[in-house]
């Protein structure tokens, strides 16, 4: 599934040069974004970057300063929430106290004029697509957390949206229930081939849910690609910042030899890059590599390695799966370097004030201009 790379495919909503100001406040600033049909697209974003106030407006509640928004080719300008084919899952829920969970899930539906016994067969449905069904007659207080949860998703795809749009939708889970419910989540936009536009400021659960993500900065947009992208090949220093962890060594381009570069770090380290994209020739740069990619030892590599580092270990953390090292360098930098514990030889064991050599392919990281 990869419409976004096909020419040929239509996008299904289509934000163009969208801008949103409040006052003289502009939270939305000129930005133009593709999400295609089925698609589960993340906007991911720090508070307050404008990504709730994408899908107000997408719902329509709130109107663009400018640009315009298209789904499925149609001008949404002007077309009120509820005669728009999206429907709103709020952080909140907003279930009503009052009503059982079927009354909730129900509701919508009895507003639209909905036949009775039409009803009771879509809640039916939607109490087994939750797994509900036996939690039917009772209130909302008397459910968790995570079945509150799904009583406003089964209640907001009731009507069948053609999108549904998600606001921090696991936001009140704790983080095993929100793991669990992230894996649900999916199968359930999977199973009702829906489009899903979720807002997060999870990098973790943007990663895990979304076919694609765009991230989002003071209301722009940084990069928008599939969580493998952003993770492997960062536009930028924000991006590469933002999603997960790592390490961004400050320089300058020393050499361009080929496809190789030479990289003079700040502090006068050598670093060996192969396959630098071609628009690198020269100038200030950042080297960006993950934690995961550098290599940790208590011993100096053999004659040669390239890219080796001395340092000394200066905090570990262990995490049970792998154990987190922040190497020292000699000129005070700080380097972050994690191994697996399941590969980690005993006689590999560091700790603290241990000295250290790192070192990492010609190939593990990426050379950044922005
Ligand atoms: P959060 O995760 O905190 O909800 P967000 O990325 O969703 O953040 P938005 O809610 O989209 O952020 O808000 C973007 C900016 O616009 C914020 O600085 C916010 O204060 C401002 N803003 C949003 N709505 C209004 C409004 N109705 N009036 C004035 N400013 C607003």
């Amino acid at each position: 599934f990869a419409p976004w790379a096909d020419p040929a495919a239509r996008p299904y909503i289509s934000f163009e040069n969208i801008t949103k100001r409040f006052g003289d406040f502009t939270a939305v600033n000129n930005l133009s974004l593709d999400i295609y049909e089925r698609e589960f697209f993340a906007l991911l974003g720090a508070s307050g970057c404008g990504k709730s106030t994408l899908l107000r407006m997408l719902a329509g509640f709130e109107e663009p300063t400018s640009g315009r928004i298209l789904l499925d080719g149609q001008d949404l300008r002007g077309i009120p929430p509820y005669r728009r084919p999206v429907n709103m899952m709020f952080q909140s829920y907003a279930l009503f106290p009052h009503m059982s969970v079927e009354q909730n899930i129900a509701f919508g539906l009895k507003q639209d004029g909905m036949p009775k016994a039409q009803i009771a067969e879509r809640v039916a449905e939607m109490l087994k697509l939750v797994k509900l069904e036996q939690f039917a007659r009772r209130k909302p207080h008397q459910l968790s957390g995570g079945q509150r949860q799904r009583v406003a998703l089964a209640r907001s795809v009731a009507k069948r949206p053609k999108v549904l749009l998600l606001d921090e939708p696991l936001g009140a889970l704790d983080k095993k229930l929100r793991e669990e419910t992230q894996f649900e989540l999916m199968d359930l936009q999977q199973n009702l081939g829906l489009t899903f536009v979720v807002v997060t400021h999870d990098q973790e659960e943007a990663m895990t849910m979304a076919d694609r993500i765009a991230i989002l900065d003071k209301g722009e947009v940084m990069q928008v690609a599939t969580p493998a992208e952003v993770y492997e090949a960062p536009a930028s220093r924000f991006v590469a910042s933002f999603v997960g962890t790592v390490n961004l060594l400050e320089g300058s381009v020393a050499a361009r030899e080929g496809s190789n570069l030479r990289i003079t770090g700040a502090s006068g380290a050598q670093i060996l890059v192969e396959n630098a994209p071609d628009h690198v020739g020269s100038g200030e740069i950042a080297f960006a590599i993950r934690p995961e990619k550098i290599r940790v030892s208590p011993r100096r590599p053999a004659e040669g390695t390239p890219n080796v580092m001395e340092g000394e270990i200066f905090d570990l953390a262990y995490l049970g799966d792998m154990t987190v090292y922040h190497v020292r360098l000699a000129d005070g930098q700080v380097v972050k370097a994690s191994a697996l514990n399941s590969a980690r030889l005993t006689d590999d064991q560091l700790t603290w004030n241990d000295r250290a050599w790192i070192s990492f392919a010609p190939d593990a990281g990426i050379v950044l201009t922005r």
